[in-house]
């Protein structure tokens, strides 16, 4: 299993990415989902052009749990609670403009937590763009924001979102067959974004990273299952935070769980690290709040951070 997070500044393309993304994945598990869904579900999801904020495809046999990062803010640490859900970022960057200051802060974020990076070239159709150039401009960051050298030592792919495609060598940008497939960019994931980490023995503990809601359910906590796994009916611990920021415990059972897939969260029973999954049904639990088995003793750090100040020109 795989957990991505997509950086990139606003415009340069994400929305399109994912799209493609979803696209592509469902096409070639149309058989399978043929199956399951009646067709007004898979025509809402060919023509869905929104970005879920959670994301999960099957490529090829491998899960890709894909999540979206804010471009700019960073309140009370969602930045950084959000690049901990993942081990690896793609960094979209446009072929024109190149990096933006707006992504920088997110990038140097995800550089510190020791993330692998892929750099992703798009919007390469452009006539008059410069791809190398955006590229000795990204190292350039690297270098300036202490990467390290396995991260500096990033993979490129170039892309046309908008066009469905994406190729490895720049060389190749005139070769038709460089122009059929966003395939490429999966292969690409698939061979360099790293494997989940954590344990699936070890005890249950998830995070609360986003919050969703809706009448029948109530109250949903997205996150991230770091270790172990955890099934409906288990007693679980929730170690939260009282308005004072005093220390907060408090036992529950596990009613509703929920896994991804496309842009849709499913009903199951079970799940396990290093998942991102949905959890329903215990209302006081909230962002930054660790969820766990009754051995473990303390709480994830809830990651409390200043808003950063952000160069705009
Ligand atoms: P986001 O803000 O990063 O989610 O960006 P969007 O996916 O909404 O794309 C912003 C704009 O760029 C839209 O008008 C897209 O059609 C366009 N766009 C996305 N990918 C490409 C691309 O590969 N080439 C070109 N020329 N335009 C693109």
């Amino acid at each position: 299993m795989k957990n991505i997070a997509i950086i990139a500044h606003v415009d340069h393309g994400k929305t399109t990415l994912v799209d493609k993304i979803l696209n592509f994945c469902t096409a070639e598990a149309k058989d399978v989902t043929e199956r399951v869904m009646d067709s007004n579900d898979l025509e809402r999801e060919r023509g869905i052009t929104i970005l879920a904020k959670n994301t999960a495809v099957e490529y090829e046999g491998t899960r890709i749990n894909i999540v979206d990062t804010p471009g700019h803010s960073d309140f009370g640490g969602e930045v950084e609670r959000i690049l901990r859900m993942v081990d690896t970022c793609l960094l979209l960057v446009d072929a024109m403009e190149g990096p933006m200051p707006q992504t920088r802060f997110v990038l140097k974020k995800a550089l510190e937590l020791g993330h692998k990076i892929i750099l992703v070239i798009n919007k390469v159709d452009k006539p008059n763009c410069d791809p190398q150039a955006v590229i000795n401009d990204v190292f350039d960051l690297f270098v300036e924001l202490n990467a390290s050298d396995e991260q500096t030592d990033f993979p490129v792919i170039y892309a046309s979102a908008k066009n469905n495609y994406a190729f490895l060598e720049w060389a190749d940008f005139e070769k038709p067959e460089s122009k059929t497939s966003i395939k490429p960019l999966l292969d690409m994931v698939l061979k360099h974004a790293r494997d989940g980490a954590g344990d699936p023995q070890g005890p249950f503990t998830f995070q609360v990273t986003s919050l969703d809601y809706n009448d029948y359910l109530g109250r949903i906590c997205i996150g991230r299952v770091f270790n172990g796994s955890v099934k409906v009916g288990d007693q679980v611990v929730l170690r939260g935070e009282n308005e004072k920021g005093e220390p907060t415990v408090s036992k529950h059972k596990i009613t509703k769980l929920f896994d991804f897939l496309g842009l849709k969260r499913i009903d199951v029973t079970e799940a396990s690290c290093p998942n991102i999954i949905a959890i329903a049904g215990i209302e006081e639990m909230t962002i930054g709040d660790t969820l766990c088995a009754e051995s473990v003793s303390e709480a994830l750090p809830r990651i409390k951070i200043e808003p950063p100040t952000v160069s705009m020109q």
